[in-house]
């Protein structure tokens, strides 16, 4: 058993920032970041277009960003939040250039500033097409400096610790429900050990991986989300699933797809339909730069319409030097698929992206559980609403793990004298138990039910839904449910069963969010309900 002050969950953007504040203001205190895989792999390195945020006050205003921000939120963002994020974002952007982060600049040496679909004014700052690599890099390096952080990589966070765990009845209607710590499972040792903590940080980033294709790397897969709900937290928002429209698409893909940034139609990029033709002028005046939720129902339109896999994104006029200047390692990706986007087009689809909803939290990135901080993808802040705009995603992570690190300090120095009354309170939370389970005897038994998992989310949960589809969708996950709760019972852990066991309660959520929702809102389009209903409310399960 391991005892910290601090016990941060997720190494992307949200765990280090955080990380780095507390262990920086609380010298004598530890601090715990725990990865489940490499200390990079993360939603965060993959970031490609950048951080949106006022930089040109000439230009552009707090007023603007705040203005688009709401736009694509769709009446459903939390107005507070975004002016906090809006207005605090310059703040944090300054403290990471500050610690290292190196933004691309014109020759004057101001910021280059990009412009993403509806985003009003050029304002995302980024480090060429990796400005999540940058970031990622900046962070792990600081953290390796400071001497108060233990980083523990491959180590997999099962299950929040609560009362539940003492013997006491928790359910969705307790008051006061007290995160002591987790579970989490060795993956060195294969053992499940306890860590006790007094305040936790939960990181630990998207979801993507409930589909069959994303964007997302192989980590997300809702682990936060799906533990939270066990442990009877608030969820909200969970329907609100971004599809970026332009994956690189490649014959027969599962899992990870490479993503064509926004930042290329930004930059003057056209997506044209297998006739060649330009199609986003027939669907949004604002054409290639429309919203993503529009491009990515056009082009899941044109798809079906032409009986296409995917469509094209073309950059042939942007000349070789201008595109390899901006887009170099979207460049070298297709050229190492055989694409030299100076001569032929590329192949794009749109593939699960970005949750909007998460795990509900106040302004301070407080969840419904005390002692118990969530903040960035796994967090429903308010800021989104029904969708995400743009590159607004990283900001919301810096702002508010410096939220959660404030709200931190004045929660220490309020409960100063509670460390003794933790210690002797760990003595009473039971060890693992894992007698009477065997190792799983066939693979097939989980790889086969994510596949199906994958395959029921993407053809009836996707961009377009309607109730028959939900309904079906919730009657298969059901069976994935029982039988893989089976499995769980049964058989000795694996990071497999666990991410099988949590995707399949992502999946649920989601489903069940959408299919309370009666009506098309953002990023949510139901057949059935084409309209928007009166009735502004969010969806909490
Ligand atoms: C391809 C791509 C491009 C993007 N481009 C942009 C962009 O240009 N601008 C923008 O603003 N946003 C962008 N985003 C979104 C943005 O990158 C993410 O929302 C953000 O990085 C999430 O950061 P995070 O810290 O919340 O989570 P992550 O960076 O995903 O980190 C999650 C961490 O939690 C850990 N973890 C998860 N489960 C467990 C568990 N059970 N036990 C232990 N550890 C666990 C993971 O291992 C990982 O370390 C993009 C996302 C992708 C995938």
């Amino acid at each position: 058993m391991k005892q910290t002050d601090f016990l941060v969950i997720g190494s992307g953007i949200a765990g280090l920032t955080y990380a780095l504040k507390v262990a920086n203001q609380f010298p004598d205190k530890k601090v715990l970041v725990m990865t489940k895989a490499a200390a990079d792999e993360t939603n965060t390195k993959y970031a490609q277009g950048g951080i949106a945020v006022v930089n040109d006050m000439e230009n552009d205003s707090f007023e603007k960003h705040i203005d688009d921000t709401l736009i694509a939120g769709d009446g459903l963002c939390n107005e507070k939040v975004v002016e906090i994020v809006v207005k605090e974002g310059p703040e944090r952007v300054k403290e990471i250039i500050e610690w290292g982060a190196r933004f691309d600049k014109e020759k004057d040496g101001d910021y280059k500033l990009g412009r993403e679909g509806g985003h009003s004014e050029f304002r995302i700052l980024h480090h060429k097409d990796v400005t999540g690599r940058e970031m990622e890099r900046v962070l792990i390096d600081a953290v390796a400096k400071q001497t108060n952080i233990e980083f523990i990589k491959h180590c997999f966070v099962v299950d929040i610790i609560t009362q539940h765990h003492l013997g006491y009845l928790v359910t969705k209607a307790t008051p006061d429900i007290e995160c002591y710590g987790v579970y989490v499972l060795n993956l060195e040792t294969n053992k499940i050990e306890k860590i006790l903590s007094r305040i936790t940080l939960l990181a630990s980033g998207g979801n993507g991986q409930v589909y069959r294709t994303t964007t997302n790397p192989s980590i997300a897969t809702g682990d936060g989300v799906a533990m939270l709900y066990r442990a009877k937290g608030r969820i909200e928002n969970m329907e609100f699933i971004q599809f970026h429209p332009t994956a690189l698409y490649e014959a027969g893909m599962r899992g990870q797809a490479f993503l064509i940034t926004e930042a290329v139609r930004g930059d003057g990029g056209i997506l044209r339909n297998k006739n060649g033709e330009a199609f986003m002028e027939k669907y949004d005046p604002r054409k290639d730069l429309a919203p993503r939720d529009i491009v990515a129902r056009a082009i899941d339109s044109e798809m079906k319409r032409t009986g296409t896999e995917h469509v094209w994104l073309d950059c042939r006029h942007f000349g070789k030097e201008k595109f390899v200047e901006h887009f170099p390692n979207i460049y070298e990706k297709c050229l190492s698929v055989g694409i030299d986007i100076a001569k032929h087009m590329i192949p794009v689809a749109p593939a699960a992206h970005y949750s909007c909803g998460g795990i509900k939290t106040d302004e301070w990135g407080r969840s419904s559980i005390n002692n118990l901080y969530v903040c960035g993808e796994c967090a429903s802040t308010g800021l989104h609403g029904a969708n995400r705009l743009a590159s607004n995603s990283l900001l919301e992570a810096m702002v508010f793990a410096h939220r959660c690190y404030l709200d931190s300090v004045e929660w220490l120095s309020k409960n100063n004298g509670s460390a003794d009354a933790r210690s002797s309170l760990a003595k009473l939370i039971p060890d693992w138990k894992a007698e009477g389970t065997t190792e799983p005897k066939e693979m097939i038994l989980i790889t086969q039910s994510l596949k199906e998992l994958q395959q029921v989310m993407s053809d009836y949960v996707g961009i377009v839904r309607n109730d028959i589809r939900l309904q079906r969708a919730l009657r298969r996950l059901d069976l994935l449910w029982e039988e893989t709760e089976h499995l769980y019972q049964t058989s000795s852990l694996s990071p497999q069963l666990l991410e099988l066991r949590n995707m399949i309660t992502v999946g649920y959520l989601i489903v069940k969010g959408a299919a309370f929702r009666k009506e098309s809102r953002g990023l949510h389009y139901n057949t059935d309900y084409p309209g928007k209903s009166p009735l502004v409310q969010n969806i909490v399960l």
